[in-house]
């Protein structure tokens, strides 16, 4: 069987998948946390792995598919960098491998959920379209017919490391006024800890404002508004059909996408006199990086 492994900043995701097109579906998962950023590489690694057996639960694994937040070369070999990961130009792939004993691919996390979406989700009809994540951080890809544009090296699409807020806050690339900081499960925390004065993990705000919380929603509120203003951006660069929006923090759907519709329309250039994208949500959700990973596995043989 082929498993796909998504590994964000927090927890790392494995999933079976069985059936294609509208009929493509997770049929099992498994979740454990993610050791941290200071943990060492084989821990991580370690993870990986034990996610991806807990979800093959004693049946034989033929390929692992593994979807990364960071910088991935081109070739899917290595890791160059990750904010919120140890891994520093890692060999992750073939580390891997040996440790699983099967064929291993990597990808980047949010190119992984574009290839989801593009083979039976929000991308599926898409010519020229951007794809969002919003989880620990922010990753993006780029399509084009079909396909996702990699850049020169691999590393297209890392919206966010944009500087939105000269001189803004830290951030755990080292940079300040990241768009991430402002737009992620990271701000979601930050943006209720000043309302609150007391710490809210992302699933927890997420479970208030479906309530009906004020403080809550004001504060996905704020994230969207952010994540509308980050978008405009990439529209003037990009001029894309439409906008997928994957990711743990996009699990709330309108709560979130209907500020960055708002945000978007405020902040786009010429707005009234253009086609404004749409913001849609990916098919496959929080999932969508684990899907497109298991399907790459599952291409590779
Ligand atoms: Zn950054």
């Amino acid at each position: 069987m082929h498993v796909g492994v998504d590994v964000g900043g927090t927890k790392v995701l494995a999933v079976e998948i069985a059936g294609e097109g509208d009929g493509l579906e997770v049929v099992s998962s498994a979740q454990v946390p993610m050791p941290g950023r200071n943990a060492s590489d084989a821990e991580v690694e370690r993870a990986v792995a034990d996610a991806a057996l807990e979800v093959a639960a004693g049946r034989t694994l033929t390929g692992v598919g593994v979807s990364s937040a960071g910088l991935v070369d081109r070739e899917g070999e290595w890791v160059r960098f990750c904010a919120h990961l140890p891994w520093r130009d890692a060999p992750v792939r073939s580390r891997l491998a040996e440790l699983l004993g099967v064929p291993v691919v990597l990808d980047n996390d949010a190119n992984c959920a574009a290839y989801a979406e593009l083979a039976a989700g929000s991308l599926q009809d898409a010519t020229f379209a951007l794809m969002i994540t919003i989880g620990t951080g922010i990753g993006g890809a780029i399509v084009l017919d079909g396909r996702v544009v990699r850049g020169a090296n691999g590393m297209a699409g890392e919206f966010g490391h944009v500087q939105v807020v000269p001189d803004g806050l830290a951030c755990e690339c080292g940079l300040h006024g990241c768009w991430e900081q402002y737009c992620s499960g990271r701000a979601l925390e930050r943006v209720m800890r000043v309302a609150l004065g007391s710490h809210l993990d992302g699933p927890q705000v997420a479970a208030l404002a479906r309530d009906g919380d004020r403080i809550a929603r004001e504060a996905f509120a704020t994230v969207g508004t952010w994540l509308g203003v980050g978008i405009a951006g990439l529209v003037s660069a990009y001029d894309p059909e439409v906008v997928v929006v994957g990711g743990g923090v996009s699990a709330v759907g309108d709560l979130l996408l209907d500020p960055a519709r708002h945000g978007l329309a405020r902040a786009l250039q010429g707005a009234e006199h253009r086609t404004i994208p749409g913001i849609v949500p990916a098919r496959f959700g929080p999932e969508a990086g684990a899907v497109g990973a298991a399907l790459q596995a599952v291409a590779a043989g």
